[in-house]
């Protein structure tokens, strides 16, 4: 018998209450039963998105939101800035593509945030730009992007700020309304707990102007059969009904907790494995721009990476995830995001130290978890 510890930036673990949603009994959709169930989910999306906006639910990973946000809003041959700073950023670019959409890219180097003069500068030289795609936290390197100066500028423009807020939702602050966020976009694996299959997208009254006008093709995605039916507290397809229903748990327990007392939480466990980073001589990787949703170290040298990873997951149990792209064997990624708390810190930090140690890295055992320690024991 061995306990898995899953500390991976999605999916996260499962709350008891979420597993015990997942197995009740299907019910049907179009029934006032399951209606109760959606305007209750909306609720609690509303809340956790800190928006007035529309928040609609698709049966889709989160890329199929982001997906979703590019084909309503714009219209082939339009242009579009998108922020290149991790796998994530390079994701909306793809899409843009795909659907004939002009990108004017940021290129930001990995383990940065982007600047947001840099967008307003571009901005400025074309006012044919007709939405900015950003990343609230860029999974990919840990990095979280300060959209609250983005917003600020994008605001005063004639383009929309779409966010992916994938990983980050119910984690960290993201305040859709006072932000002025047009679109933000999430997925159901990640902050709120659940498992994969639940995509989401806020839409406000500026980006639904933009909604009415586009012309890229879409039917399963379409943002205007979807609010004809939510208008009904209804679905224009068979939505992810036992998905639905466990969402309303997760959003519960949001809800119980405070949106504010979340956030500490997810800000206590970074601080605590930072600390644990730096008491094991570890260089973290996204130094200035660390958010508290993943943490991102760099494999110290002569240890492999991905032998790290795959020793803590097959002879541990304990699963964090390596790095993307050309990052693949020299960064590690420990997620504190969602159903985490301070007991898989603390193991998955001695679990590090035990296997690094065991590759021939120097490091006394125990000092990252005291490190941690100090910083959970603290009352700041
Ligand atoms: C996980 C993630 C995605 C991709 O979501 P899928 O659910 O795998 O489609 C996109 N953006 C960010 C920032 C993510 O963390």
């Amino acid at each position: 018998m061995r306990k898995s510890y899953l500390l991976t930036p999605g999916p996260t673990p499962l709350p008891p209450q979420v597993c015990e949603a997942l197995g009740r009994p299907i019910i049907h959709h179009r029934t006032p039963q399951f209606q109760a169930i959606l305007k209750e989910a909306n609720e609690g999306l509303r809340y956790v998105f800190q928006t007035k906006n529309d928040v609609f639910i698709l049966a889709s990973s989160g890329t199929g939101a982001m997906e979703a946000a590019v084909a309503n809003l714009l219209s082939a041959g339009d242009t579009a800035i998108t922020i290149q700073g991790g796998k994530f950023g390079e994701r909306w670019t793809e899409i843009c593509n795909s659907y004939g959409i002009n990108t004017e890219i940021i290129e930001v180097q990995w383990g940065e945030a982007v600047e947001a003069r840099e967008i307003e500068k571009r901005i400025k030289a074309n006012p044919k730009i007709k939405a900015v795609f950003t990343t609230l936290c860029e999974t990919s390197t840990g990095v979280v992007n300060d959209i609250e100066a983005v917003g600020k500028i994008v605001r005063n423009s004639q383009a929309v700020l779409v966010v992916d807020a994938i990983s980050g939702l119910g984690a960290i602050d993201l305040q859709t309304d006072s932000w002025f966020c047009d679109v933000v976009v999430s997925g159901s694996q990640k902050g709120l707990m659940l498992p994969p299959g639940l995509g989401f997208i806020s839409v406000s009254p500026k980006a639904w102007k933009l909604v009415q006008d586009s012309k890229c093709p879409k039917y399963y995605f379409d943002l205007k059969a979807a609010k004809k039916a939510l208008d009904k507290t209804d679905t224009p397809f068979t939505p992810a009904i036992t998905l639905i229903i466990a969402l309303c748990e997760s959003l519960k327990m949001l809800k119980e907790d405070g949106l504010e007392n979340v956030f500490l939480r997810h800000k206590k466990m970074a601080d605590a494995t930072k600390a644990a980073m730096k008491a094991m001589g570890l260089e973290l990787f996204a130094a200035s721009a660390a958010s508290d949703v993943v943490t991102a170290a760099k494999v110290p040298q002569g240890i492999d990476g991905e032998k790290m990873v795959k020793t803590m997951r097959d002879t541990y149990g304990v699963t964090i995830a390596g790095g993307q792209g050309e990052f693949k064997s020299r960064i590690f990624r420990i997620a504190h995001m969602g159903y985490i708390e301070k007991s898989d810190i603390i193991f998955c930090l001695a679990c590090l130290e035990k296997v690094l140690s065991q590759m021939g890295y120097k490091i006394n055992l125990g000092a990252g978890v005291k490190a941690a320690e100090e910083i959970f024991n603290s009352h700041t």
